[in-house]
């Protein structure tokens, strides 16, 4: 957890730092076309600074059907989420109290929120997005005519508490993944909304890659269009990004069709 903080921190601070200098060496160039640049990818920096921890223990193996492959990319919605109850296939499963599934519109949502992984008041709850991060989330989605009571299903990319609510490791988002392959096959939004890094770079297929590069971008995923931006916890930390959370979730907002700030 501290070690996790201590990394967000130095991409923030380098990502801030590169923001600097392309801005300073616009005022150098009398340039103020307003292009958007290229952000740099500190991933790596990062990771040598502070290695990420990469593996967990598992404890089960995904079935596979006779084509060799998983099982649950076959499953009705009903059949998944009672396969998820009492899934064994990485170490989340010996810590969690509930598995936290999803919750909102399962028929067709406007937006799927896809987040890292269940916190504390979550995984006591069984609910994604209850604590003070959700509660943020909330007032995002209404800014841009969304709720989770009406248009958008919110999950994770892995249905069980991480420990200390450390980041998910690969392996974990891995053995998860079919569970939201599924999730999004068969409820079908018309876009999806990754938040935070865990999220952006399993959706985006890009391990290394980071927040800062990835978000307000629109990408593909199995034809959906899906855009990347900051997590709402993120956020709380450091209102500095809420300008361009705002600006992605316009984004999204303009693609949709969706009113903005109630107008
Ligand atoms: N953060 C997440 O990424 N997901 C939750 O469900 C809660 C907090």
């Amino acid at each position: 957890m501290e070690n996790e903080e201590k990394r967000r921190a130095l991409e923030s601070a380098l990502a801030r730092t590169d923001e600097l200098f392309d801005k300073f060496s616009d005022v150098l160039r009398q340039d103020f076309s307003g292009k958007s640049h290229v952000r740099r990818d500190f991933s790596q920096v990062v990771e040598k600074l502070i290695p990420e921890p990469k593996v967990s223990e598992p404890s089960g193996e995904a079935p596979m059907n006779e084509e060799g492959e998983d099982e649950r990319l076959h499953m009705s919605f009903e059949a998944l989420l009672s396969d998820a109850q009492k899934c064994s296939r990485c170490g989340l499963c010996s810590t969690r109290t509930n598995v936290v599934f999803g919750t909102g519109c399962t028929d067709r949502p406007t937006v799927m929120v896809i987040g890292e992984g269940p916190g504390e008041n979550e995984d006591l709850q069984g609910l994604p997005f209850v604590g003070r991060a959700g509660q943020f989330l909330d007032k995002w989605l209404d800014a841009i005519s969304l709720s989770r009571d009406r248009n958008v299903y919110i999950t994770n990319t892995v249905k069980c508490r991480p420990p200390q609510n450390r980041d998910p490791f690969p392996d974990e988002k891995q053995a998860c993944f079919a569970y939201l392959k599924q999730q999004i096959s068969i409820i079908h939004p018309q876009a999806l909304l990754c938040v935070g890094r865990p999220a952006s770079t399993l959706m985006t297929g890009q391990p290394e890659a980071s927040m800062g590069s990835l978000r307000g971008r629109f990408f593909f995923f199995d034809g959906i269009p899906m855009i990347c931006t900051y997590h709402p916890a993120a956020v709380l930390r450091d209102p500095e990004l809420k300008r361009p959370v705002w600006d992605d979730l316009k984004k999204l907002a303009r693609y949709l069709g969706l009113p903005v700030g109630g107008k």
